[in-house]
């Protein structure tokens, strides 16, 4: 054993163990896992060993030994070794000079994330409104299109957004004959902000990813998105294992939090698919008094851990949420999951969701 190899079996009252301060156990009704935030991996753990990390943290490894039945030595030295050889944890003789990380969240930006739609039907002017966006802070846009966007249309974006405060922007948008490969691939090169281009309703012969480099990809999905419901699939592809979405999803909605939304009838909301409108926006003059609002900000504080059955789920602080589409009313579980935490199972087969992306980049 890895512990005994170590340490004599006298200084298990002067030896810790400690997690690295950002590995975090997140318990489950059936299992726990420990989240690397700086690696963006997890692991699962039962939830025994979760119990020992949370509530025996100050304590040494003699005294946790003490703490539970003898017979059950080798099993939590074992549960130790495994977190040291994974790289989770190490063993200290000082363990003051680790402390635990604070899990606070707070951004400077009253709007984060904004996606925009745009429809056959729709009238309102697209580019006005994402110069709106951007004048409320907002960091990272997906625009969304139902119908297929023109070449023309991409390089007037790429104009608006070139000098722009967006970090990122992804762009969905149809096939069509008159948006080429390599009009895409060249965007993509000249235009670091754009994260994505995802190509919805490609024709089968078409090869799915395009151009994939570190930050950037062009990406065939065969599947349609003809309107806002191809949205808010819950899927451990779509997890998001980092500092800044963990420590939000703390106090906050892992989906809406900070969001800003323009449906493709050129109406501002919370999310696309939600019916409250603040109105439209060609008739605002600036979307931060809507941002604003005690109303518009009130879904942004629900957490996962008020929401049903997630709040017994060990990914409740990696997953994404959608209060959009949900099983019954307001505070229950998303539709679109298919997780049981009381199982510990997926309940149907996972597919991959090529029509689905995060909005908030790694
Ligand atoms: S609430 Fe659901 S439908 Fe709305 S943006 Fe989030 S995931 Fe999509
Ligand atoms: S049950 Fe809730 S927390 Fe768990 S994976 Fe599904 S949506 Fe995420």
């Amino acid at each position: 054993m890895l512990f005994a190899k170590q340490f004599a079996p006298g200084n298990t009252f002067e030896v810790y163990f400690k997690l690295f301060a950002c590995c975090l156990p997140v318990r489950g009704a059936q299992r726990s896992v420990v989240c690397d935030l700086q690696r963006a991996s997890y692991d699962y753990i039962p939830n025994a060993l979760q119990s020992i990390l949370e509530q025996d943290h100050l304590l040494s490894v003699g005294e946790v030994l003490n703490k539970y039945p003898t017979q059950h030595a080798d099993t939590i030295l074992g549960y130790f070794d495994f977190l040291v050889e994974k790289e989770y944890g190490f063993y200290t003789q000082q363990p003051e000079l680790f402390p635990k990380m604070s899990l606070a969240y707070n951004h400077p930006k009253l709007i984060t994330n904004a996606i925009l739609d745009i429809g056959a039907q729709s009238k309102y002017n697209v580019l006005r409104a994402i110069a709106l966006i951007e004048l409320t802070g907002c960091e990272h846009l997906q625009v969304r299109s139902f119908v297929a966007l023109t070449e023309g249309f991409f390089q007037e974006l790429d104009q608006q957004i070139k000098t722009s405060r967006f970090r990122s922007i992804e762009i969905i948008t149809k096939h069509s004959p008159g948006l080429s490969e390599d009009f895409c691939r060249l965007l993509l090169q000249q235009n670091p902000r754009i994260s994505q281009i995802i190509v919805h309703s490609a024709p089968d012969e078409k090869q799915e990813f395009i151009y994939n480099e570190v930050s950037q990809c062009l990406i065939h999905a065969r599947a349609p998105i003809d309107s806002e419901a191809h949205c808010g699939y819950i899927h451990p592809a779509l997890f998001s294992i980092h500092l800044s979405t963990f420590t939000e999803a703390q106090q906050f909605n892992s989906c809406l939090n900070r969001k800003i939304a323009v449906d493709q009838f050129g109406n501002v909301k919370n999310c696309p698919s939600h019916a409250a409108s603040y109105g439209a926006v060609d008739d605002q003059a600036s979307l931060l008094p809507i941002a604003q609002q005690k109303r518009f900000q009130e879904i942004w504080g629900v957490s996962k851990d008020q929401i049903n059955v997630c709040q017994d789920c060990e990914f409740r602080y990696i997953c994404t949420d959608c209060r959009a589409y949900v099983e019954a009313g307001p505070l229950s579980k998303p539709a679109k999951c298919t997780y049981d935490p009381y199982a510990a199972a997926w309940q149907q087969p996972q597919t991959t969701m090529a029509n689905q992306s995060r909005l908030v980049p790694a």
